[in-house]
């Protein structure tokens, strides 16, 4: 075994072809004879390139007209921050957080700089291990939003079910499983997600929002942190990432052309996560997945060891074997294996023997 498999937590695997198509584009677009790193964002061919990720984005999300689709950067961190500055700030109301891992707990630190901030759930104390039942909210019915992580990427959890009320504005940081299923686009608000984990390379932020709650912003924001400029210029106030841009296009077109849409990836998500699972359960005593089981994440595969000397022996091994990227998260440590749309079942296969094979080995 001597082929490279990625199952970085981010910036992700990305699918062969993509990475195929990309390179020739890198040295001259069949379409321009110029490199994408060259073209302009004025041009005929980049403004094409932006209509086609966003004509792709609604027909595999199911995105109505009532949304608008925004490419901006910053990353996810920076929507933290620009979220209440657009609808907290000045709204008379107070924001609603449920923390449920380290991301989810970044965000409404940006928010108590903008307004009243109430965490409805927390499961710090318990180490970050489940999610909540809907009974466990303490919701409001007038929050300004409720924001929630759809898919937490460190500990590798992953709501089932949409969380909040009708009533409330609700928001969604889908950074890590954005494309992975299908959407139920009408009960968000708005929904973000930074392309360098499930759609592309880092530099490009995916914003979903609906008409009509843009439309509630506040006034008197800098210019680039107002939503309703980016809508206004349709993602082309000043100079975008083109080239990460064009990447999630090529990556949008494999998902229609290749997967054959999000249900066919969901489908194939769910075998490679069940399979990596399966592998890790063979083995209670060597192998302790972090989340409950009713939460794990079909994105990121959060594990244990049991001590930190294997859990080196284990990534020296891995990566001789090919397997890349099984650290985890500094704020948690042990392992995890993200399982990207572009990580293919060939590699989870591999990954789930080799499992057994490193028990049977140093166990
Ligand atoms: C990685 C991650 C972030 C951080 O994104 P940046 O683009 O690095 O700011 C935020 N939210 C979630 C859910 C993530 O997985």
């Amino acid at each position: 075994m001597n082929k490279t498999m990625n199952f970085s937590g981010g910036p992700g695997a990305l699918p062969a072809s993509v990475l195929r198509e990309t390179s020739i584009a890198i040295d001259a677009l069949p379409e321009t004879g110029l490199s994408v790193l060259g073209m302009s964002h004025r041009s005929d061919w980049f403004r094409g390139v932006l209509d086609e990720a966003e004509r792709n984005l609604r027909v595999l999300l199911d995105i109505p007209g009532t949304y608008h689709v925004l490419f901006m950067q910053g990353g996810s961190s920076l929507q933290f921050s620009m979220l209440p500055m657009n609808f907290l700030r000045s709204s008379g109301k107070h924001a609603e957080y449920i923390v449920s891992g380290y991301w989810s707990a970044k965000a409404p630190v940006e928010a108590r700089h903008e307004g009243a901030t109430r965490v409805v759930w927390d499961g710090s104390a318990q180490g970050y291990r489940r999610l909540p039942a809907p009974a466990e909210l303490n919701l409001a019915p007038d929050a300004a939003y409720l924001h929630y992580v759809s898919n937490e990427t460190v500990e590798g959890l992953e709501f089932a079910n949409i969380p909040g009320l009708h009533e409330v504005p609700l928001v969604c940081d889908m950074s890590s499983n954005l494309l992975a299923a299908p959407l139920d686009i009408d009960r968000y608000a708005m929904i973000y997600a930074h392309a360098q984990k499930n759609l592309g390379p880092a530099g490009v932020t995916l914003v979903i929002l609906r008409d009509e709650f843009a439309q509630r912003a506040t006034h008197a924001l800098p210019t680039l942190l107002d939503y309703r400029t980016h809508i206004q210029s349709r993602s082309l106030y000043n100079t975008p990432p083109v080239f990460a841009i064009y990447v999630l296009m090529l990556v949008t077109r494999w998902l229609r052309d290749e997967i054959g849409g999000v249900e066919n990836m969901a489908a194939i998500n769910r075998a490679k996560s069940e399979r990596l699972y399966r592998a890790l359960d063979a083995e209670p005593d060597f192998y302790c997945v972090h989340g409950e089981r009713a939460c794990r994440s079909t994105m990121n595969v959060a594990f244990r060891l049991p001590d930190t000397a294997t859990q080196a022996q284990f990534l020296d091994d891995a990566r001789r074997a090919g397997l890349h990227g099984l650290e985890g998260h500094r704020s948690i440590g042990g392992l995890r294996a993200s399982l990207y749309n572009a990580v293919t079942p060939e590699a989870v296969g591999l990954l789930s023997e080799w499992l057994g094979e490193f028990r049977r080995l140093r166990g």
